[in-house]
């Protein structure tokens, strides 16, 4: 099936109109018709090469709801009509033990939704900013139909990836939590951590950002590059969830965890990041890293989405401004995600 695209080139080449065709729907394949994409730091990322080993054309977009256009015969869990979602994968070995136990995101084989191999057409797949996707329905997520379908975009990807975590870690009353960075990952690590019951404080660097973060539902909001500001919260924390994207001090925030704390790393900057070991052993801190959620996470987390109305914060825009788009994610100018109305792709 021809389907019209953006792509990007190359690692320097603005994001552009591009054609490609998709594989015919399969037994177990859902067709959807894609209607709203959300912009993730990660397409950026890939895009331009930031992370290595991008295969181009690359068509990014990982955020995808729409419509489903037609079904294969064998496929029961949805049908002509329904909304559905798409995330990060679209595939995974389906045997393996991290497949087994539903982290299907660790697998040695799974198939990411763009810049992976493509087992089916060979060559990589191809995301979101596009006209329609084929996916396994093993893969594809309904919607809760109460939530706004172009807010609910960014879900599948900044929701997930801040849900598993702050899940994983027990965030629950009663426990103090920050969020680091007020970006499209981080507000809505805000809004799920809030409603898990933490008291959640939020490190910005955007002196613009201090309202809306105590709009989203911060019971604090730290501007981290004052140093006095900072220590107001030493060994206070059970749980720090770190989003930003781009080279920072981890180890400030390392002494603000109480004794036994954890921060979780789920932005992935490029360059390395340094690690004062000493911040750590004294108060045995831990430093681990998250990456997504597996599926059925994944709709668990809609589903408490749906049931808290829990959406994302979102500036819709035209397909043709999503090079505007990427300029300003990376002057931290979000608020707090772009989605792309993908009506505009003609
Ligand atoms: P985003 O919307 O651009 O937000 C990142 C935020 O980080 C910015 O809004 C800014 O917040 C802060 N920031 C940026 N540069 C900074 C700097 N130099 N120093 C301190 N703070 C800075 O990005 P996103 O889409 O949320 O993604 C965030 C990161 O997570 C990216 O690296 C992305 O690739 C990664 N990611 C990881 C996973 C995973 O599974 N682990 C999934 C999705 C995305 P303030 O303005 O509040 O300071
Ligand atoms: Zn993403
Ligand atoms: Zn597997």
């Amino acid at each position: 099936m021809k389907t019209l695209a953006y792509a990007a080139k190359s690692a320097t080449t603005p994001l552009a109109p591009f054609n490609f065709q998709r594989r015919d729907v399969g037994n177990h394949d859902v067709q959807i018709e894609i209607l709203y994409c959300g912009v993730c730091h990660s397409d950026l990322h890939t895009v331009r090469g930031e992370w290595g080993g991008t295969t181009y054309p690359c068509v990014p977009g990982h955020e995808i709801v729409g419509r489903v256009l037609k079904v294969g015969p064998h496929v029961t869990k949805f049908k002509a009509g329904d909304t559905a979602g798409v995330g990060c994968m679209v595939d995974s070995c389906r045997t393996c033990a991290n497949c087994e136990e539903d982290l299907e995101q660790f697998c040695p084989d799974t198939t990411f939704t763009y810049n992976s191999a493509d087992k089916h057409l060979g060559g990589v797949t191809f995301g979101g900013y596009s006209q329609s996707i084929v996916a396994d329905e093993a893969f594809v997520l309904h919607i809760p139909d109460n939530l706004d379908l172009a807010a609910t975009a960014p879900l599948l990807c900044a929701g997930i990836t801040t849900y598993s975590p702050l899940h994983y870690h027990n965030v629950s009353a009663g426990q103090k939590v920050g969020i680091v960075g007020l970006g499209g990952l981080g507000h809505m690590g805000v809004k799920l951590a809030k409603a898990m019951g933490a008291h959640v404080v939020v490190f910005t660097t955007s002196a613009n950002k201090v309202d809306d973060a105590l709009r989203l539902g911060a019971d604090e909001v730290v501007n981290s590059k004052n140093a006095d500001e900072m220590q107001k919260h030493l060994n206070s924390f059970n749980f720090i969830l770190d989003t930003v994207s781009a080279q920072h001090d981890i180890n400030a925030y390392f002494l603000l965890l109480k004794r036994d704390g954890n921060l979780t790393q789920v932005g992935v900057p490029p360059e390395p990041l340094s690690v004062n070991v000493g911040s750590l052993v004294f108060g045995r801190r831990s430093f681990s890293g998250s990456l997504i959620g597996g599926i059925k996470e994944t709709q668990e987390m809609l589903d408490f989405c749906g049931k808290h109305n829990i959406t994302s914060d979102i500036e819709l825009i035209p397909i043709d401004n999503i090079n505007e788009a990427y300029d300003r994610l990376v002057k931290s100018d979000v608020k707090y995600r772009f989605v792309i109305d993908m009506a505009t792709l003609k």
